[in-house]
């Protein structure tokens, strides 16, 4: 047994390669086993694009990181590693810069290809242009059916398949969801061809719809741009500085903090006042909680989880997950100049005139009101966020999973449902351990398991384990799990 597989090659599946190639060769050169038979990766990647996955596979240098520079080492023991590499690209780059999502796909494949290099013949990565169809697991090694039939045996896989692609916000009447003018995935094929003249109405009001309406105006988009959500709440700004602020330390008492999500919130925002009495900035107080934030997850019971998700998540997502200061001042001048209107609201209904030539009617109940407005446009753009139900989720591979008992939701219908370590809980309460899970589907474990100041220390945990579980044969290196 010697062979392991990771499915997405986003940042995830990415960076767990590059830590399994350098520990594995570390591992087969500390046994002098360099010259046995070599280790076996294989990195499935349905897209044909390895490292970008959905965040940094755009084309537009004006879709910006939203995380300064300085905070983006891809490598948790080195944590200026992503500044120096940017800095080699272009020389005005500082740890407070805000750099265009492109660069940061292509400072992943560097590093890929260098751990491949450095890995020598120790170990043999493969890259395979496909998407996984379906994956079992049993006690001797997971079997992984590609697209097309062909299927990879492994002694244990890794998901790394970032988020669901988003679902549709729940309608009585849910037969506008198969009109041409309207995109269920913001990324998708097509999803922002519109008339430049026309209406666009966007769901949700979070950073993808920011992203969303910043592209639509590149391409010279000239009609108005509605975006609503129930509050109408933006994401807040960064601020701009040249170096990354310099850190606050974790709250003292933190461990005594109220087990609840109302307590939680109070204790927050006495931090925060506190904190300001002293000239810091409440942004350094949210991002100090970064590394207890599982933690204080853990803490909360599942009912008070459950009301974190109801009264305190809108409030957590727009002050926790903030936009570039380039990307709001953006956003703020297209208000002002009225291209983008925000609304706070929801969407009741829609009708389409029967040709579709005269575009859709989107009513809207307006927070507080007691009418219904009508807002007639071209094109509905949903900025939702990801689906986190699992028995919504359309993508087939997750389907199959579902289907036959492979996975099952977490409690909180986040994500899937992983043990501590990630190993994957099947439907009858299994833990699988040769089938792992990495990125932001372990929410209902972890929480705050979404951008790469997380995903940097877990893709590192999740190749130390697997590799802890690698021994030296005579013969090479296998897996004895
Ligand atoms: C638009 C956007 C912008 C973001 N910006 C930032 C940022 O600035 N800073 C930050 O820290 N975080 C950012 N994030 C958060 C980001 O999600 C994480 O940083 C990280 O990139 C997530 O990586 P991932 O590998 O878990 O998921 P993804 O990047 O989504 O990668 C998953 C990969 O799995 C592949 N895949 C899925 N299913 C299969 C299958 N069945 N077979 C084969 N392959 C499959 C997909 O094609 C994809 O390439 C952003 C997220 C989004 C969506």
């Amino acid at each position: 047994m010697r062979t392991l597989a990771i499915i997405g090659a986003g940042f995830g599946g990415t960076m767990t390669c590059v830590h399994l190639l350098r520990l594995l060769a570390e591992r087969a050169r500390e046994d002098g086993a360099e010259d046995q038979k070599p280790f076996q990766i294989y990195l499935i990647e349905r897209s044909g694009r390895f490292t970008a996955g959905v965040a940094y596979s755009t084309t537009s240098h004006a879709h910006l990181l939203n995380v300064p520079a300085g905070r983006m080492s891809a490598l948790p023991d080195d944590p200026d590693h992503f500044l120096r590499w940017a800095r080699q690209q272009d020389a005005r780059i500082g740890g407070g810069t805000f750099v265009p999502r492109p660069m940061y796909g292509r400072y992943l494949a560097s590093i890929l290809e260098e751990a491949n290099a450095a890995a020598g013949n120790a170990v043999r990565l493969t890259r395979v242009p496909r998407g996984a169809a379906g994956a079992r697991a049993d006690s001797r090694g997971v079997t992984i059916e590609l697209d097309g039939g062909s299927e990879i045996n492994a002694d244990a896989a890794v998901l790394a398949i970032g988020n669901f692609a988003p679902g549709n916000p729940p309608l009585a009447d849910e037969t506008f969801y198969r009109s041409w003018r309207y995109a269920k995935d913001p990324w998708g094929p097509g999803a922002l061809d519109v008339e430049p003249d026309g209406d666009v109405l966007l769901l949700g009001t979070g950073l993808t719809m920011l992203d969303i309406a910043i592209a639509l105006k590149e391409r010279g988009h000239r009609g108005t741009i509605h975006a609503v959500s129930r509050r109408g709440l933006l994401p807040q700004p960064h601020r701009v500085s040249i170096r990354p602020p310099a850190s606050h330390p974790r709250p003292k008492g933190l461990e005594e903090w109220p087990r609840t999500a109302r307590g939680l919130l109070h204790a927050l925002r006495a931090e925060v006042r506190g904190a300001a009495a002293r000239g810091v900035d409440w942004r350094e107080v949210v991002t100090s909680l970064r590394h207890d934030t599982p933690a204080l997850w853990r803490g909360l019971s599942e009912r008070e989880r459950s009301r974190f998700l109801l009264r305190v998540r809108p409030y957590w997502e727009t002050h926790r997950h903030r936009a570039a200061p380039e990307t709001a001042t953006q956003i703020a001048e297209l208000i002002a100049r009225n291209e983008l209107v925000v609304h706070a609201g929801r969407v009741i209904g829609y009708a389409e005139s029967r040709s579709g030539g005269g575009g859709v009617e989107a009513r809207v109940l307006m927070r507080g009101a007691e009418r219904e407005t009508a807002l007639r446009v071209a094109r509905v753009i949903n900025c939702t966020g990801p689906e986190t139900d699992l028995r919504k989720v359309e993508d087939a591979f997750v389907r199959r999973l579902v289907e036959c008992g492979v996975v099952r939701p977490d409690a909180l219908g986040l994500g899937l449902d992983t043990d501590a370590y990630g190993a994957i809980v099947s439907a009858d309460g299994r833990v699988q351990d040769r089938l792992m899970l990495v990125g932001p589907l372990r929410k209902g474990q972890l929480w705050e398991n979404t951008a790469v100041p997380e995903l940097r220390h877990e893709t590192l945990a999740m190749a130390k384990g697997l590799a802890g579980r690698v021994v030296v044969a005579k013969r090479g290196v296998e897996v004895g799990v």
